[in-house]
């Protein structure tokens, strides 16, 4: 069966970009910690999300919020963004950094080279946020 598909367009004739639909965030923060931890997810972790990152609801701007306190950016190693609290930074023996992310149950955490690829990470497995993800 031939369907058209309909480009929306600019009013100068560029094809207009598609909006995604709205992003179904989870509301219920007991909803995630529960699971995290039933899941294997690092306590301190958690406490850190419930805590410091998400402290009212569960959002991608969050997420992605600076850290403004002195004393979490001491405690995680110069973490400036929210997102690097639920990091751990694990020294290889070629001496390069790996970033684990602490979410994961522990024998099968993912290790990134860049703390920022861990960022979708977080987004896709398990806050549940729409996102374009070039690793996947
Ligand atoms: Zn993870």
């Amino acid at each position: 069966m031939h369907r058209t598909v309909r480009v929306k367009r600019t009013k100068t004739g560029r094809p207009a970009p598609v909006r995604a639909p709205p992003q179904k965030a989870e509301v219920n923060l007991a909803i995630p910690c529960t699971r995290l931890l039933a899941e294997g997810a690092d306590v301190e972790a958690v406490e850190v999300i419930r805590k410091v990152v998400f402290p009212t609801s569960v959002s991608e701007e969050a997420l992605l919020a600076p850290i403004d306190s002195y004393k979490m950016w001491d405690k995680y190693g110069g973490a400036t963004a929210a997102w690097q609290l639920l990091l751990k930074v694990k020294t290889e023996v070629s001496g390069e950094k790996s970033y684990c992310c602490r979410l994961c149950p522990k024998p099968r955490r993912p290790a990134y080279k860049y703390s920022h690829d861990s960022i979708c990470h977080f987004k896709r497995d398990h806050f549940g946020f729409a996102v374009a993800c070039i690793y996947w």
